[in-house]
């Protein structure tokens, strides 16, 4: 666990290697009017080229081309039925759309960094099955070097036992590179005295990452507009010099929800801001303009009940085994204690309505409730933004916008600040 928490809650500086690659793929994003490839950044990472799935419902093969060979790790995880296998930091250029289309046990899989030096593949499964081998064939023939898994299909209870037999697997990648691994002492290392920050921390939180894409539209994936997104909220923010401010991520990295939750509470947050887009199935119509969600017991509407299902799948997505999960995060009922909390975040939402709606385009019902895992800090007011639908013509156009994007981070830091103002006076006149 220990080493779990080594990476884990280190957003801030851990992630250089990756960041000045990805953060300038989201750069590139939210320009969005240059389709040409930017500049490769060199990096000897290596190389993932091409994908193959052969087989059937009883016997699936996984090939994946690779330019070097490779060390690895495979396990399979229940409820939903996946497969992960965890790698050493890969360079994924696989074609677009490549896992969507599954065959055989395989449904369809996704991949990405979790962490840096690591990343992670997971499939997810048509029902129980074994890894019956899985190994990387070196380079022979002409033929590059492929990792290459067999799955075959088991019955549930066979399933279960192997799973019992195997060690338990942690969302750490068994294989990292040891150039990026944190050393032991930066994070275990009490922190030399500095004078106590007595500003108000507010958290910023963007959704997904890595592995996990959240929803996508044209080519746009949500983990890069929300990232984008909070790191301009942050410059924002950040330039009053009124709060300190703590991202959740600042790359393109996978962080579990329950770790979300975690920084808010271990940095006293004052404030906790998630920041989302939505996208709507195209047979459930159309809809479009920002809401503002808060915490509640039960869904405000079927449309709140379905995106709290959908964000909340975060972790599945992820694979992270959830039963190794501590659960005293995940399952904090909201109780009486939190009711103060609740007062302060719906009181937030309707600031950030107030602010928002001179400047943004609104959705009809813009503020709504719902069981939001990563809202559940006890005692921190949060909130969850979904900024617009990626799903819709307009939403998406701004979505991309510098302009959009410069207004809309204008009007929350305005709502921040109101937000503030009255809390101070607030509690300053109690008792
Ligand atoms: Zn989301």
């Amino acid at each position: 666990m220990a080493g779990r928490a080594k990476y884990r809650v280190l957003p801030g500086y851990a992630l250089l290697c990756a960041a000045a690659l990805l953060c300038s793929d989201v750069t590139r994003v939210l320009a969005a009017e240059d389709p040409t490839p930017g500049p490769v950044a060199v990096s000897n990472f290596p190389i993932a080229s091409d994908v193959r799935l052969a087989g059937d419902a009883k016997q699936t093969r996984f090939v994946l081309d690779l330019d070097k060979s490779i060390q690895f790790r495979a396990f399979a995880l229940a409820d939903p039925y996946r497969v992960v296998v965890d790698l050493p930091q890969i360079s994924f250029k696989l074609g677009a759309g490549a896992g969507t289309a599954g065959r055989g046990l395989i449904k369809a899989f996704r991949y990405g960094l979790v962490m840096p030096g690591g990343s992670r593949i997971v499939f997810d499964l048509t029902g129980p099955a074994k890894i019956a081998k899985s190994y990387v064939l070196e380079a022979a023939n002409g033929q590059p070097p492929r990792l290459v898994l067999e799955l075959e299909e088991v019955d549930r209870t066979s399933f279960v036992q192997a799973l019992a037999a195997e060690s338990r697997p942690e969302l750490r990648p068994a294989i990292a590179d040891a150039n990026t691994a944190v050393p032991a002492e930066a994070s275990t290392a009490p922190k030399p005295a500095a004078a106590p920050d007595p500003r108000p921390v507010v958290v910023i939180d963007p959704g997904h990452g890595g592995i996990d894409n959240g929803t996508q539209a044209s080519g746009t994936m949500e983990k890069e507009l929300v990232l984008g997104f909070g790191l301009a909220l942050r410059d924002r923010i950040e330039k009053s010099g009124k709060y300190r401010v703590v991202m959740t991520r600042t790359d393109d990295t996978f962080i579990p929800l329950a770790d979300r939750v975690k920084v808010a509470r271990n940095q006293s947050a004052a404030l906790f801001v998630s920041i989302h887009a939505d996208a709507l199935p195209r047979r459930e119509g159309d809809a479009q303009g920002a809401t503002i969600y808060t915490l509640s017991d039960k869904a405000s509407d079927a449309e709140a009940e379905r995106l709290a299902e959908a964000e909340n799948k975060a972790d599945a997505i992820g694979g992270v085994n959830l039963t190794e999960e501590p659960t005293e995060v995940a399952d904090i009922l909201i109780d009486l204690a939190q009711r103060e909390t609740r007062t302060f975040s719906n009181r937030f939402a309707r600031l950030l309505m107030g602010e928002m709606k001179t400047n943004v385009r609104m959705h009809k019902h813009p503020l709504k409730s719902a069981g939001f895992k990563v809202l559940k800090a006890p005692d921190v007011p949060s909130v969850l933004i979904e900024l617009g639908y990626v799903s819709n013509k307009g939403d998406l156009e701004h979505l991309v916008s510098e302009n959009w994007r410069s207004r809309t981070v204008g009007s929350m830091a305005q709502a921040i600040d109101a937000f503030f103002a009255k809390r101070l006076a607030t509690a300053g006149t109690a008792n």
